[in-house]
């Protein structure tokens, strides 16, 4: 004997009915079955929206009714097309009765509990009906019977409980004289021991099954429904999770409670006590192997959490006073005022002070709760023992189960510093003695990045998916988002990230896709995109609140500087391209630095320096280390030696400088690199970096431009000064020539000082052989003091920035 439940889903329509009696017809070839059938999916919520108009007064209640009446009797005409009429005529005497009940409840304005199980009940009847007459007129052996006569409960109506010994001896009973190859019975109605009609919960038809089964000692329980079994977190907020093979009685119970709607919490216990086996199967693809519940010990020393759940609509309570302490009798007190209200508590801690009992409720319950413990403590509130309950809604919990956790060190560990990374707020904590549940109460807006985030992290410790948010999408940024197309599938495999462009803004208009930007064809999606607005992007970013989430600045504009702090606060990394943070006020970059450590994320920056070269890289680590570094001499400016490289005998000062913007090596005010400020930036922060708390106005800088050139107010004007003082350029150059000099802009740093400035320098220098946009640093430290640590390569470009930006985006990726 098995016993097969199938849910709304899989009776949803005549085509699922259709893959149910297959399933039915093969199952029952070499034993009997005992199938539960729910209501049509979507029927039981539409009977209660009718029930709740009617009693409104509102006639749209017609208009459900008919719309219930016609998806039965479409199923019907789809499943028995012909010879029909009697069944036709039974549903619609079925449905005769509930328009009756409407409109009866239309008069009376009133929807009890009893009417509503009323109400509800005719769902899984008519289901029930119409399963078994098709399975007949298809030619199998079945019989359908009512659940009501069989099912006893109390009269909790809405949520009865079963009285286990007649249920029992009713079902033995039945099946004892009853023998057919398949026996139909509506799920989650019931009858009370007064006859009325009650219903077990909503979800409860797997409860039906889960008592048939036990009490018929049944080989197996199968619950088919719309997913290929239990998964290690909610499918449809978790995309990544993935079906548990094996499961026991106990996790299975667990997960259940804690949110897994997959299995109706109190369908496990019966099963568990006659031990007989669950198996949860998919009805759509009932190839899939699906989850198999039983007394099953893990072996292996995988994984030991085994799901993550989450229940939403929690308040969390706190009764807290000086008058707790020590005191016996206070939680026996609370939780009896609680138990009266017949209000569950799904979340108790208490700190060992004392000082503070915490526990969670479905909101629902919270007005009731707030004043029945207030009422039962009123006389140790007016003595200012304890103070009013402490009442605050909006949160849900989310808990990692497993039977295993017990023997394993840090999985609570792992569990928050993972949350704390996320930037999720725990509100409370609790980890039962049996260590199978570590709950955490959290705000409802991060529940589905606290998922997400956990699961990758206790399932998918192969990939850390980053969430990736770019400002300025230029020339830089479009080779970034080429290099990080390219490259996708390599980073996933070899180093286990995958990374996803979320966000992407250029100086217009922004664009957003939480599945990440199809990178392939971005461009087009800006076609219909919004305009750019910094605030917005900020909100955007937040309200996604995706995991591992990065902000890339590659612009050169003050104002997105403003936002980093904003995102550091908020554990998103920033990585920028963009230096004027870090040249800045020394208090800013100290800020950003302190903001980054304490909300432990990343705030990253290589290509400030040198663009894909890694010389802040080198640094840190030199400093780390515990070197010192006694001075730096560079060539930084990839625009100017790219300038100077050029200029000379058959080119002037002007074109040359047009040359170098024109091919993306300038800033995009060619004055920036000219005057030297960029270069006096870079070395600020290198200095920076060194430890020195220095100031832009601490750097000399004595400019080769005119005073003419420094004084231009606009880009263009300063083009026109550079070709009236050409004559200048030619002396500098001629003077260099003559020495047998080549002209660099050099930037030094030594002894706590800095300086910028072009100068001559001879042949047999490290410096004089530097070509085209090259950079070069030279740290002379106490473990390089004479042969100085040397890296030199390209400094300026596309290609080499975004792949500079890209190695920062990849190192958060590594942490
Ligand atoms: P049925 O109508 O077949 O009883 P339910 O809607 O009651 O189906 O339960 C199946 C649904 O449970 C899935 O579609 C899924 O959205 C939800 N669910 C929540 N958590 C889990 C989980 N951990 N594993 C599988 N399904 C889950
Ligand atoms: N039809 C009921 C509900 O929707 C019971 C069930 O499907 O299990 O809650
Ligand atoms: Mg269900």
């Amino acid at each position: 004997m098995k016993v097969l439940k199938f849910g709304g889903t899989s009776v949803g329509s005549a085509s699922n009915i259709n893959k149910v009696i297959a399933i039915l017809d093969k199952k029952s070839e070499d034993t009997p079955i005992v199938v539960v059938v729910s209501a049509v999916g979507g029927i039981t919520d539409k009977l209660l929206n009718a029930g709740r108009l009617a009693i409104l007064k509102d006639e749209v209640y017609k208009t459900v009714f008919e719309d219930i009446q016609n998806i039965h009797f479409s199923i019907v005409q789809e499943l028995i097309p012909e010879d029909n009429e009697l069944i036709i005529s039974t549903i619609g005497k079925k449905l005769e009765a509930l328009l009756s009940l409407l409109d009866g409840l239309y008069l009376l304005n009133e929807l009890t509990p009893k009417i509503s199980d009323k109400l509800v009940s005719f769902g899984e009847l008519i289901s029930s009906y119409i399963i078994s007459e098709t399975l007949k007129s298809r030619g199998i052996d079945a019989k359908r019977k009512n659940s009501q006569e069989l099912i006893i409960t109390d009269s909790n109506h809405g949520n009865a409980e079963v009285s286990i010994q007649p249920t029992r001896a009713n079902i033995v009973e039945y099946f004892k004289s009853s023998k057919h190859r398949i026996t139909v019975l509506p799920g989650f109605v019931a009858n009370s021991t007064t006859g009325e009609e009650t219903t077990l919960g909503r979800g409860g038809s797997d409860y039906t099954a889960s008592i048939v089964a036990a009490t018929l000692n049944a080989e197996v329980l199968e619950i088919w429904t719309d997913v290929s079994g239990m998964y290690t977190a909610n499918p449809s907020l978790v995309k990544q999770a993935k079906p548990i093979e094996q499961i026991s009685f106990q996790e299975a119970l667990e997960l259940s409670h804690f949110g897994a709607k997959v299995l109706y919490p109190p369908t496990v216990q019966p099963v568990l006590d006659a031990n007989v086996p669950i198996l949860i199967k998919n009805t759509m693809y009932p190839e899939d192997v699906g989850t198999r519940i039983s007394d099953f010990t893990e072996k292996s020393i995988k994984n030991p959490v085994k799901g993550i759940t989450h229940i939403d609509n929690i308040a969390l309570l706190t009764l807290q006073g000086p008058g707790m302490v020590g005191i016996p009798g206070f939680s026996k007190r609370l939780f009896e005022t609680l138990a009266l209200e017949k209000i569950n508590v799904i979340f108790i801690t208490q700190a060992s002070s004392e000082h503070a009992i915490c526990f969670g409720i479905d909101t629902k319950d919270k007005e009731t709760a707030e004043n029945s413990i207030n009422k039962a403590f009123e006389y140790e509130i007016t003595l200012k023992k304890i103070e009013p309950i402490l009442v605050e809604s909006g949160l849900s919990i989310i808990a990692l189960i497993g039977d295993n956790m017990k023997n394993y060190q840090g999985i609570s560990g792992r569990m928050f510093s993972t949350l704390g990374k996320n930037n999720i707020n725990v509100r409370a904590i609790a980890q039962g003695a049996s260590e199978r549940n570590i709950s955490a109460i959290i705000d409802e807006i991060d529940v589905k990045k606290a998922l997400n985030a956990l699961h990758e992290r206790f399932f998918e410790v192969e990939t850390k998916q980053l969430n990736v948010f770019i400002v300025g999408v230029g020339n830089v940024g479009e080779r970034l988002i080429d290099q990080i197309e390219q490259q996708h599938q390599f980073l996933k495999e070899k180093l286990k990230i995958d990374v996803r462009i979320v966000g992407m803004a250029n100086s217009r208009k922004m664009i957003f896709n939480e599945e990440g930007i199809d990178l392939e064809d971005w461009p087009s999606a800006f076609d219909f995109a919004e305009k750019t607005n910094l605030e917005i992007f900020y909100n955007r970013v937040l309200d996604l609140n995706l995991r591992n989430s990065i902000f890339v600045d590659i612009t050169a504009e003050e104002e997105v500087s403003y936002w980093y702090e904003h995102y550091l606060r908020q554990s998103i990394s920033v990585v920028a391209c963009n230096k004027i943070a870090c040249s800045g006020a020394y208090s800013l970059y100290e800020n950003l630095h302190d903001l980054a450590l304490s909300y432990n994320t990343s705030f990253l920056y290589e290509t400030n320096v040198g663009a894909g070269l890694p010389i802040i890289n080198t640094l840190n680590n030199l400093v780390a280390s515990g070197d010192k570094v006694t001075s730096i001499e560079a060539v930084l400016s990839g625009s100017l030696n790219f300038v100077f490289n050029n200029f000379g005998d058959h080119t002037n000062f002007h074109d040359t400088v047009k040359r170098a913007q024109f091919e993306g090596y300038t800033e995009p005010d060619p004055r920036i690199d000219l005057s030297g400020i960029d270069v006096a930036r870079k070395i600020l922060i290198l200095a920076r970096e060194n430890g020195e708390k220095m100031e832009i106005e601490d750097i000399e800088n004595e400019s080769f431009l005119t005073k003419a050139n420094l004084e231009s107010d606009t880009v263009d004007d300063f083009y026109d000064t550079l070709k009236e003082d050409e004559s200048h350029f030619q002396d500098i150059y001629a003077s260099a020539k003559e020495k047998g000099c080549q002209l660099k802009y050099v930037a030094e740093f030594k002894n706590g000082k800095a300086k910028v400035g072009l100068r001559e320098i001879p042949e047999g220098h490290p410096f004089y052989n530097l070509e085209g946009k090259d950079n070069i640093v030279m740290f002379y430290t106490e473990r390089y003091p004479e042969q100085p640590l040397i890296v030199k390569g390209a400094g300026a470009g596309a290609d080499v920035t975004a792949s500079g930006l890209f190695a920062d985006i990849i190192k958060i990726g590594n942490k």
